[in-house]
């Protein structure tokens, strides 16, 4: 049995003239978290459904699980679980019928009420759906995700729509799952989640990866050059270096104790992703400051 839970060549897809997707190579190792980071319309999306064989592929070679998404089986079907945009319709049913329903589907389900406990909807699995709030359905959406006890979870843009809590709520969620050992394949516009959730993050624009690492070493990030800000009377002074620690203790020896509005910065994962997806024109920030990647 391969190591791996996703092993694709030279995906393609168009749609008409639009090449969706443009010959995209990915591997996810089982056990793995990765994440796909990308602007609206890179194809993250058509990339997700063609390997959970919801979309077929004009070109390339796929194996999710060891088998062709291509060819889905309901046994390959049930070892699989999805997490789609669009939210889940069941607007008459109670949270706890809609999932206890779901249940059914899968040999070897997780229980009901330990998956609404999970995803924080206890006290709302007497509610009918439709009076759920965004945050909530979405929340119910992952229930269904994980109902059947997937090997590979399919997550897109799970948190849209969440508060700041439910949102941490969610990561501690798929970091559990992911200790249990299921794999996880997300798309998230969040570079945050990515950071926190991902063991690997790939960048897709224009339909191609154009970089794929650790969230920590994406695009050079790691070697990137500290810079260093301080208050000065003649207005703030920025410094790039890739000694930070030597000019932190040159300034506080200078300034006999605090510096001034001390600021260490290295390039965030999303000034890596802005770069590497080509910010438009005029949207400079102190960002900048850490100049070309
Ligand atoms: P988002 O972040 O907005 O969800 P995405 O990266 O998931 O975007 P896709 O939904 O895969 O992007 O879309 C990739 C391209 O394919 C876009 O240009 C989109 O307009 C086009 N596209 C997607 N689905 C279809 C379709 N069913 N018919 C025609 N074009 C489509």
């Amino acid at each position: 049995m391969t190591d791996l839970a996703v092993d694709v060549l030279g995906l393609m897809k168009s749609y008409g003239e639009t090449a969706a997707v443009d010959g995209i190579d990915l591997q996810v190792q089982r056990g793995e978290c990765f994440a796909l980071l990308g602007p609206n319309g890179a194809g993250k999306t058509t990339a997700i459904e063609i390997l959970e064989g919801y979309r077929a592929r004009d070109a390339g070679e796929a194996l999710v699980l060891g088998h062709d998404p291509g060819r889905p089986t309901r046994t390959w079907r049930s070892r699989i679980g999805i997490v789609l945009q669009t939210a889940t319709d069941n607007a008459e049913l109670s949270v706890s019928e809609v999932v206890s329903h779901f249940a059914h589907y899968y040999p070897n389900p997780r229980t009901p009420e330990s998956v609404i406990e999970a995803v924080g909807l206890s006290e709302k699995r007497k509610t009918r759906t439709r009076n759920l709030s965004g945050g909530q359905r979405r929340r119910l959406d992952v229930a269904l995700g994980i109902i059947g006890r997937p090997e590979l979870l399919f997550l897109d843009e799970p948190t849209t729509g969440f508060d700041p809590e439910a949102r941490r709520d969610f990561w501690d969620l798929i970091r559990q799952l992911r200790t249990d050992g299921t794999t996880i394949l997300l798309t998230t516009h969040y570079l945050e989640e990515a950071e926190q959730l991902a063991d690997r993050v790939a960048v897709i624009a224009g339909g191609r990866i154009v970089a794929e690492g650790t969230p920590s070493s994406l695009g050079g990030r790691e070697d990137a050059d500290a810079v260093v800000s301080w208050w000065t009377p003649d207005g703030t002074q920025t410094r790039r270096t890739a000694e930070p620690t030597r000019l932190v203790s040159e300034l506080a020896a200078e300034y006999g104790g605090e510096i001034p509005e001390l600021t260490v910065r290295r390039p965030s994962l999303e000034d890596v992703y802005l770069s590497l997806v080509g910010r438009p024109a005029g949207t400079a920030s102190d960002a900048d400051a850490v100049g070309e990647l």
